[in-house]
């Protein structure tokens, strides 16, 4: 089986348009900071074809699968917000006790890591990283050609 870690912001999760949307994203102290957002993660849309993409590797008997996010130090609810997120767009079963929240992802080993960013070791991840929205893996369906399936 191949290890493959899934980040969530910008790749699974619609960051971008919940930080737009808040009613708070234009004061101060959010500006620049909208990872500091109060319930920002709670409510988050699902990024086009993420859901059945990501169902298609948790069903896939090659590919164990695991969520690889960073949740803001200085924004705890932000960590159980997260957790909550999984569990509200997947299937439970699937999913629980494969949410990995840290700042280091260089640590973890695996052969895959999707991730959108190259912060908090993301560039660093000693597998091979799918720099999701790149030119090479534009959306979903270049991730899944690229993984043959
Ligand atoms: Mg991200």
């Amino acid at each position: 089986m191949k290890i493959i870690y899934i980040d969530l912001d910008g790749v699974v999760a619609d960051f971008e348009k919940g930080r737009r949307n808040h009613p708070l994203s234009t004061i101060t102290p959010y500006i620049g900071r909208p990872d500091k957002l109060p319930g920002v993660y709670e409510h988050l849309e699902p990024i086009s074809d993420a859901i059945a993409a990501v169902n298609k590797l948790l069903n896939h008997k090659d590919f164990d699968v695991y969520f690889l996010s960073t949740a803001p130090w200085d924004n705890p609810e932000a960590w159980m917000h997260k957790r909550l997120w999984v569990a509200k767009y997947f299937n439970e079963k699937l999913v629980r006790k494969r949410l990995i929240l840290c700042h280091h992802k260089h640590l973890l080993i695996g052969d895959y890591l999707i991730d959108d960013r190259r912060f908090n070791g993301a560039s660093e991840f000693k597998g091979e990283w799918l720099h999701f929205g790149s030119e090479n893996f534009r959306d979903w369906s270049k991730i899944l050609k690229h993984l043959n399936i």
